[in-house]
């Protein structure tokens, strides 16, 4: 039996044994190359003192590299069971500091899993991505569960969480990770460094959060504005934002913003005031 640098069989006969066959439907990419999983985990910066939350461990790939760089615990939820006795060779073989959760990403509470400081580190499933990003950066209460996210996406949807006010990617995304945390592209990925190779480039993203909000404002709140003004992006102000109010824009203009105005142009500070002005 072959084995790769951590001890373990290489992820090319894992897959062969265990039969996982990629599924289009559940957004399998594989990586397969450990050193391409060790250097994505490092990004993620120590991890020796800190639980990760891993969402989508598939085969292993960078579940190995995350118990390889040293985390003290990995909670990986995968919702493939194919993928179960695969992952539970690796929980074997790092002697229980991984734990395994069989289930949806969407309908787990992290919380009885981990203990701070949590990281998260992920090559997220493409149709599931946005959602969990968006639940992470919208608790209702500020700090939240984890210190950073370290996540692989769609390269445009890498783009739109790191863009700046006036840019074509601005948006949702730019304005949920800016108010309260820093967000940067660390890595770009071509198609080919992943197994089977999907349409599109990808980039890891990673977010840190900051200790408070860069401005004060409710989220939920936030969050449906900026969704109402970005749903009809092309649009004023005064009609995107119709469905909100019927006075929006006398709304607007008491935070003194000009009603023709346009999403794009609003800096997160504007988009932070004019919500207080709808909660
Ligand atoms: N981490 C592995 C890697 O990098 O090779 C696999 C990444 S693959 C892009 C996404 C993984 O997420 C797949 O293993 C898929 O089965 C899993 N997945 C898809 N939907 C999920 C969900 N709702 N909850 C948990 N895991 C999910």
């Amino acid at each position: 039996m072959t084995v790769s640098t951590d001890g373990l069989p290489p992820l090319r006969e894992v897959i062969a044994k265990h039969e996982l066959r990629a599924h289009k439907s559940l957004g399998q990419n594989f990586l397969l190359d450990l050193n391409l999983t060790g250097k994505i985990a490092r990004q993620a910066g120590d991890l020796s003192n800190c639980d990760v939350l891993e969402i989508g461990p598939g085969p292993g790939g960078l579940t190995r590299a995350l118990l390889a760089e040293g985390a003290r615990h990995v909670v990986a939820v995968e919702r493939d069971d194919r993928c179960l006795p695969a992952l539970a060779e690796i929980s074997d073989y790092y002697d229980g500091r991984l734990k395994v959760i069989s289930g949806d990403a969407l309908v787990f509470n992290p919380a009885q899993h981990l203990t701070r400081p949590v990281k998260i580190v992920a090559n997220l499933p493409y149709n599931i991505g946005t959602e969990l990003l968006v639940r992470w950066l919208t608790p209702s209460t500020w700090p939240p569960f984890w210190d950073s996210l370290t996540l692989m996406f769609q390269r445009e949807v890498a783009q739109r969480i790191v863009a700046k006010p006036g840019s074509k990617a601005y948006g949702r995304l730019s304005i949920l990770a800016g108010w309260r945390s820093e967000a940067k592209i660390v890595m770009d990925l071509p198609p080919q460094a992943f197994t089977p190779a999907p349409k599109v480039s990808s980039s890891v993203v990673h977010i840190t959060k900051l200790d408070k909000p860069k401005f004060d404002c409710n989220a939920k709140v936030l969050e449906r504005v900026v969704a109402t003004a970005f749903g009809q992006r092309r649009k004023m102000l005064r009609a995107s934002l119709k469905s909100l109010a019927p006075d929006v824009e006398d709304r607007l203009r008491a935070v003194g913003i000009e009603p023709t105005e346009r999403a794009e142009r609003l800096t997160i500070q504007q988009f932070c005031e004019l919500s207080n002005q709808f909660d």
